[in-house]
C-alpha cells in the first residue's frame, strides 16, 4: 500500500503530468470507485469541460484540483494513475479515464478495486468525509512537538497503534512507525502516554525526518517509477528495522524480531528499543 512519501511522490509527478489540462470527458467502467456523487453519469457529467489548475496530498489521500471542483482519491492497496496517449491500447483493470482535450488522458487502474474517488464542489471536500476525519499533517506547521505532545498524554493504547489512527496523525503508515519508533529507540508495545519527554522529542523528531527522507528518495528516483506511459509504481527507501526480522540491528547486532500490534506486522530491536 502507498504511504505518505509515495503518495506525495505521485502528487508531484501527476503535477507535471496532468496541471492545466482539460477534460473533455469521463468514462467509467467500474462503479463502485466512484464513491460520490452516487450516479456515475454525474459524476463524468460535472467534470466535463474543467481544468485541473493542480494536484495536492491530505494524508494519503491526493486532491485533484479542478476550476471549482475536487476530486478526493485514494489508491488504496493498488490504485495507479498513468498518463496515455487516447490511442494507446487501454489495459486490463483500467476503471475511469479522463480524457483530456489534447488527445492525452489519465487512466486509474487497479487490480484489486479497493480504491475510491469522491468529487465535491471547491472547499466542500476538507469539510466532509473522508478529509474531515483526519488528523494532524504530520509535514505541516502544525505538527508541533506541543500538539504531538497533546495527543500521546494520558492515552492507555500503544505508541504504535496511535501512530497508525489517522485520526490523530495523518499518512504515517505501518512501515514508517516501525522505522520512527526504531530510530527513536521505542518499544512498539510501550504506552502512549508514558513516553517520557526526551523520548517524546525523539519521536516527534523521527516521523518528520523519516517522512522527508522517503520522500526525497522518491523525488530523486522519480524516474525510475515513471513508465514510459507515466504510470508510477511505488519505491522503498532504505529500510532499517520494517522487514528485517531475524536479521542482526544495524545499531547493535541484536536479532530483529517480529510481532503484532493492532493486527499489523511489528518489527523492532530488542536491545536498542527500550519497553
Ligand atoms: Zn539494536
Amino acid at each position: 500500500m502507498p504511504e505518505l512519501p509515495e503518495v506525495e511522490t505521485i502528487i508531484r509527478t501527476l503535477n507535471v503530468l496532468v496541471k492545466d489540462k482539460t477534460i473533455d470527458h469521463v468514462s467509467v467502467h467500474l462503479a463502485r470507485i466512484i464513491q460520490r456523487p452516487d450516479d456515475i453519469e454525474e459524476f463524468a457529467f460535472l467534470l466535463q469541460g474543467h481544468t485541473i489548475l493542480g494536484v495536492e496530498r491530505r494524508g494519503k489521500f491526493i486532491r485533484i484540483l479542478l476550476d471549482g471542483l475536487v476530486i478526493v482519491s485514494h489508491l488504496r492497496m493498488e490504485g495507479r494513475y498513468g498518463l496515455y496517449s487516447s490511442e494507446e491500447p487501454v489495459e486490463k483493470h483500467t476503471h475511469v479515464v479522463f480524457h483530456f482535450n489534447d488527445g492525452t488522458e489519465l487512466r486509474y487502474k487497479d487490480v484489486r478495486q479497493f480504491g475510491t474517488m469522491h468529487l465535491f464542489a471547491t472547499g466542500e471536500d476538507l469539510v466532509s468525509l473522508p478529509l474531515s476525519k483526519l488528523g494532524l499533517e504530520p509535514l505541516d506547521e502544525s505538527f508541533t512537538l506541543e500538539q504531538f505532545k497533546k495527543i500521546l498524554t494520558g492515552k492507555k493504547t500503544k505508541i504504535k497503534s496511535v501512530l497508525l489512527n489517522q485520526a490523530y496523525v495523518v499518512g504515517i503508515g505501518n512501515i514508517y512507525v516501525d522505522e520512527s519508533l526504531f530510530k527513536a529507540g521505542i518499544h512498539p508495545e510501550v504506552t502512549a502516554g508514558s513516553l517520557n519527554e526526551s523520548q517524546l522529542e525523539r519521536l516527534h523528531t523521527s516521523i518528520i525526518n523519516i517522512l522527508l527522507e522517503s520522500i526525497e528518495a522518491g523525488g530523486s528516483s522519480i524516474k525510475s517509477y515513471v513508465n514510459g506511459q507515466g504510470e508510477m509504481g511505488m519505491f522503498q527507501q532504505q529500510l532499517l528495522v520494517y522487514g528485517r526480522e531475524n536479521k542482526p540491528c544495524v545499531n547493535c547486532g541484536s536479532i530483529i524480531e517480529k510481532t503484532v500490534v493492532g493486527g499489523r506486522g511489528t518489527h523492532f530491536c530488542p536491545t536498542c528499543q527500550i519497553r
